[in-house]
């Protein structure tokens, strides 16, 4: 069957490198701005502060993740008596959510460096939280102008924190591969995030300043975040939106663990999508292979391990999936090699 599709690509500058912080300044000249309110928090936030000299003319470090409605107030606030002409933000999703909030509100222009794979900064989606509520829209309006990736901004990003992020990354390419908007551009870019993703994770948490590595997952993590731009969020992105708006879960941790029980479900409905899935990662059962790999690399497996009581999924479907979340179970079903071999010493002892 003919598959009928339209790609309008990006029009997000992306300055790719290392070393790239010192062209930060030049970036925000080319934007036309001059007074620049600075989201970071210290310890990245004075690199960029000391590339941007006496642009600078507000900081703001508050940033939290969900991007809470009352925290965008307080930097609405900053952004205004210092009568700043450009965000630049320094940080993971919730630097840049922030940034996006401020451009929403303001349509100031925004240079985002990001230090985690997260992919927000080139999405033209926001999903901010008010009253446990995390509401998520799509403009135009919040697509960061320029990005600038430094591969030497990501070195220190802490191993615990690089596999869940990384996850988050791959999440945005498997469900571009099965969402409805889906094109050949897209596909090819979401295969390559996926395969970028698990040949660098891996080498990285072997030796976390191993930086090929830390550039091949930044880079991956560009890929994959260009996905998710391209797409509407399909099952797995809603649920954790609305997993971490009413339960203020972690963000990535709760994508690492949703991910490979949402791909078991999807399995069903989507086979071609999972195919090319496990075709990038070289396995017969994609679901599972990703549930092994978080598992061999020290990230979360279930909900409950994030603190969840089982008691709070009630009404949120698909149970079934929510259920295996919280449980952590092996996707497949299939038992895990220790089980297997808890099972055949239990019939020894038959
Ligand atoms: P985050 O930005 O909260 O960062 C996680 C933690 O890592 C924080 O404590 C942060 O200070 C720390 N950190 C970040 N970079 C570091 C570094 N290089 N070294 C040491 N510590 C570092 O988390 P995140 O997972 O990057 O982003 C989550 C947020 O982004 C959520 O609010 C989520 O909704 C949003 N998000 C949005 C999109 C989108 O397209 N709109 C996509 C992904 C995530």
């Amino acid at each position: 069957m003919t598959r009928g599709f339209v790609h309008s690509p990006s029009p997000t500058r992306v300055v790719f490198g290392a070393g790239t912080v010192a062209q930060a300044a030049e970036e925000v000249r080319r934007l036309g701005g001059s007074r620049v309110l600075l989201l970071a928090r210290p310890r990245h936030g004075e690199k960029v502060a000391a590339a941007l000299g006496d642009l600078v003319v507000a900081r703001f470090d508050g940033a939290r993740m969900h991007t809470p409605v009352e925290v965008t107030a307080q930097a609405l606030d900053v952004l205004t008596s210092a009568a700043a002409d450009c965000v630049v933000a320094v940080g993971g999703g919730s630097a840049t959510g922030l940034a996006k909030a401020l451009a929403a509100r303001t349509g100031v222009p925004q240079v985002i460096l990001p230090t985690t794979y997260s992919g927000s900064e080139v999405t033209p989606i926001l999903g901010e939280t008010e009253n446990g509520q995390k509401t998520t829209r799509r403009s135009p309006d919040v697509l960061p102008e320029t990005v600038i990736y430094d591969v030497d901004l990501t070195l220190d990003l802490p191993v615990p924190t690089t596999v869940t992020s990384s996850i988050n990354a791959m999440a945005h390419a498997v469900e571009a591969l099965y969402a409805p908007e889906a094109n050949p551009v897209v596909d090819a870019i979401a295969v390559q995030a996926i395969r970028g993703i698990t040949h660098s994770l891996p080498l990285i948490v072997a030796d976390p300043s191993d930086v090929d590595a830390r550039a091949e997952l930044l880079e991956s993590a560009w890929l994959a975040g260009s996905c998710l731009a391209s797409v509407s969020m399909g099952l797995h992105h809603k649920l954790c939106h609305q997993l971490g708006g009413q339960f203020d879960l972690p963000h990535a941790e709760t994508h690492t663990v949703m991910l490979p029980q949402v791909m078991a479900y999807k399995e069903k409905e989507s086979p071609e999508a999972l195919a090319k899935v496990a075709e990038a990662l070289d396995v017969p059962d994609a679901a599972a292979a990703v549930f092994d790999l978080v598992t061999e690399l020290g990230g979360p497996t279930s909900l409950r391990e994030l603190g969840l009581p089982e008691s709070s999924l009630d009404g949120i479907e698909p149970a079934s999936v929510l259920h295996a979340a919280w449980a952590g179970t092996r996707p497949d079903g299939a038992p895990t090699l220790s089980a297997l071999t808890a099972q055949v010493l239990a019939s020894f002892d038959n």
